[in-house]
């Protein structure tokens, strides 16, 4: 299709758009009652006018059953999660009893590299992204310092080639093929924070399994973004926050996928609680822990049920809309749409003052643009909020910019565009 820079063109979008309704289904920020124009949903993605009567909703249900609301209610709490492993599952490409909505993302990576993180001394070497996410840095070093080993030696990190900026599938391959033998565990990103890069999932997996590694993702950038199969692609765990693309708000609780193929696997190191205990015989209380069988197994203390009640109200937005394909499709014709507005206000100013980082392919990238500001970048980024443009800033000169398809639209990119020229202009001359 031939893109134009025009609001006309960008209107006529937004009423062939069938998703378009949705935007009215959440709340925009705003500043002197002017609404921003959102584009950090990868990030902290917007509050749905749903949320509200549902954490009220289970308010209600503490307030007039107390203790009894575990088992007594219309959803009782002892059971709820269950309706949220039913419209999980499709997000990441999984069956119900693979995943599971428990903690916060990075204490789940904990957890997952507790019971698939088990080095010996030959085979002890993760192998992970360079730049990765600070957070799973962390994560990773200090389970290898618990193992007794040394980051040093343990972690291989890929990086991009000399003076570019995104990772070859072909080097993260060969890297794995290097240490064969070494490699206990391939733990990536599935979408890379900064650059917008979503790797090859498939093929890191499988060539990770060749050699013997479990493979294991991070999907914090990717999860309702863009469609992956982890049960197909036999993955062997992976997690995600949802209050990115997922909407579940500020510290949202996190999801577990661990595939089928492990259910049964008695050699896997657990850190346990009471919660991921048998459910039927939970309430024995008794001495000896036996998991329930799945991802339920690897849950340690009882359901947090506020903030399910929220990432439930979002999910069921994410059914009606039609997760993966309708969104999908939205977001990869709104992220095309970014990238030629993005390009035609360096083709306005007559040099190339914005440098788009992330892959051009949409196999490549979910919703998310980072793009380099040449000049000036945090000036032009403070001038895009106080002119209520609201993406997020990453040193030393990365504007991330992400159109969400749930609640943004072309004529917000359009305007982003007019709104990022004129102040280009204005500061760069
Ligand atoms: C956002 C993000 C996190 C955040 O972890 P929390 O435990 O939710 O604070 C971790 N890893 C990656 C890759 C992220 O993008």
């Amino acid at each position: 299709m031939n893109l134009e820079n025009n609001l006309a063109f960008a209107k006529a979008q937004d009423a062939a758009d069938k998703l378009k309704e949705f935007r009215s289904q959440f709340l925009f920020p705003k500043h002197n009652d002017k609404e921003f124009i959102y584009l950090c949903g990868n990030s902290l993605g917007l509050q749905p006018k749903a949320a509200k009567s549902a954490l009220e909703g289970q308010l209600d249900n503490w307030a007039n059953y107390a203790v009894e609301g575990w088992f007594d209610g219309q959803a009782p709490w002892m059971y709820y999660h269950k309706e949220l492993k039913k419209l999980m599952a499709p997000i990441v490409g999984a069956l119900p009893a693979e995943v599971c909505p428990m903690n916060t993302l990075t204490v789940n990576l904990h957890l997952l590299m507790v019971s698939f993180y088990q080095p010996t001394n030959k085979r002890f070497k993760i192998l992970m992204e360079g730049g990765a996410f600070p957070s799973d840095q962390y994560a990773i070093e200090s389970q290898v310092r618990f193992h007794g080993f040394d980051p040093n030696e343990s972690i291989i990190e890929v990086f991009p080639r000399e003076g570019e900026e995104l990772l070859h599938t072909d080097d993260i391959i060969a890297k794995i093929a290097e240490n064969a033998d070494e490699i206990a565990l391939v733990l990536f990103g599935g979408i890379n924070y900064y650059t917008g890069q979503w790797y090859d999932m498939e093929k890191i997996t499988k060539a990770g399994h060749s050699i013997g590694a479990i493979v294991g993702w991070d999907l914090a950038h990717a999860a309702g973004n863009v469609p992956v199969r982890l049960h197909d692609w036999e993955v062997d765990f992976a997690c995600w926050c949802s209050y990115k693309y997922q909407n579940s708000g500020p510290g949202g609780i996190s999801g577990i996928f661990v595939h089928q193929k492990h259910f049964d696997n008695k050699n896997l190191n657990r850190f346990a609680g009471w919660w991921g205990y048998q459910e039927n015989n939970r309430f024995k209380m008794e001495k000896g822990f036996v998991p329930e069988p799945g991802a339920d197994g690897w849950q340690v203390s009882c359901t947090q049920v506020m903030p399910m009640a929220l990432y439930h109200a979002s999910l069921q937005i994410f059914e009606k809309a039609g997760f993966i394909d309708p969104l999908r499709n939205k977001s990869i014709a709104l992220t095309n749409y970014l990238e030629f507005i993005v390009k035609q206000v360096n083709v306005d100013l007559g040099f190339e003052q914005y440098k788009i980082i992330t892959p051009s392919d949409s196999i490549n990238r979910g919703a998310q643009l980072s793009i380099i500001a040449k000049e000036k970048g945090k000036r032009i980024f403070d001038g895009l909020v106080k002119k209520h443009v609201l993406g997020d800033w990453r040193e030393p000169d990365v504007i991330r910019l992400c159109p969400i398809p749930l609640y943004n639209s072309f004529e917000d990119i359009y305007q982003t565009g007019q709104i990022l020229l004129a102040l280009s202009k204005n500061i760069l001359n």
